[in-house]
């Protein structure tokens, strides 16, 4: 069972949800970048203030401040024997820093899940959340916007990862329960 996982997929994926079941049912400490940087924001923290124009804008945030926060959650007890990382890396840059991070650490990751689904289907599925959540990012100008820095910033990590040998493709139409099928046996090939 592989123990270091980044989840990786555009937005509206569902790479959230699947990050936190697996993260439930298996017993993996999992950190979701958004939920931290809106909760940070929600609460006015310094980091929140930092962040709050990036995010509130659809742009991501800078790759020092993103990976400081992480670096300090995968140093920490929680993280040690495993973990799961949903939404970081999301540039070139801040994956670099991670390889740098677990090699300090003498580690590796086992995999990276990657996310794919018709864009008409995620698409769908963000325009319902906006109306179930109604996250402040989730106006369509701004899922446009982050369509397209996700097109731009993260998805050259999916040929990153594949150099090395690390992507497993999961397909994710379907319901929660049959994507879940599809990671489980993604991660246990
Ligand atoms: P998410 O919920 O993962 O879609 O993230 C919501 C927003 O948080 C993004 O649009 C970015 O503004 C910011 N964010 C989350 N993770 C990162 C990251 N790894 N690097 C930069 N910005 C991020």
């Amino acid at each position: 069972m592989p123990k270091r996982i980044v989840v990786l997929g555009p937005p509206g994926v569902g790479k959230g949800t699947q990050a936190k079941l697996l993260s439930e049912r298996k017993r993996i400490p999992t950190i979701s970048t958004g939920d931290l940087l809106r909760k940070s924001i929600a609460d006015g923290t310094p980091l929140g203030n930092t962040v709050k124009e990036y995010v509130e804008s659809g742009k991501l945030v800078p790759d020092a401040v993103i990976t400081e926060v992480v670096e300090e959650w995968l140093d920490s007890e929680e993280a040690k024997e495993g973990f799961l990382l949903d939404g970081f890396p999301r540039t070139i840059a801040q994956a670099e820093s991670l390889e740098q991070i677990l090699n300090r650490q003498s580690q590796k990751l086992d995999c990276v899940l990657y996310f794919i689904a018709p864009l008409d289907v995620v698409k769908e599925r963000l325009f319902n959340r906006a109306k179930i959540e109604g996250r402040s990012d989730d106006t369509p100008e701004l899922i446009e916007k982050r369509f397209s820095v996700y097109r731009q910033q993260t998805e050259p990590l999916v040929e990153f990862y594949r150099s090395r040998g690390l992507l497993l493709e999961v397909d994710c139409t379907g319901s929660i329960e049959e994507v879940y099928e599809k990671v489980k046996s993604a991660i246990c090939s």
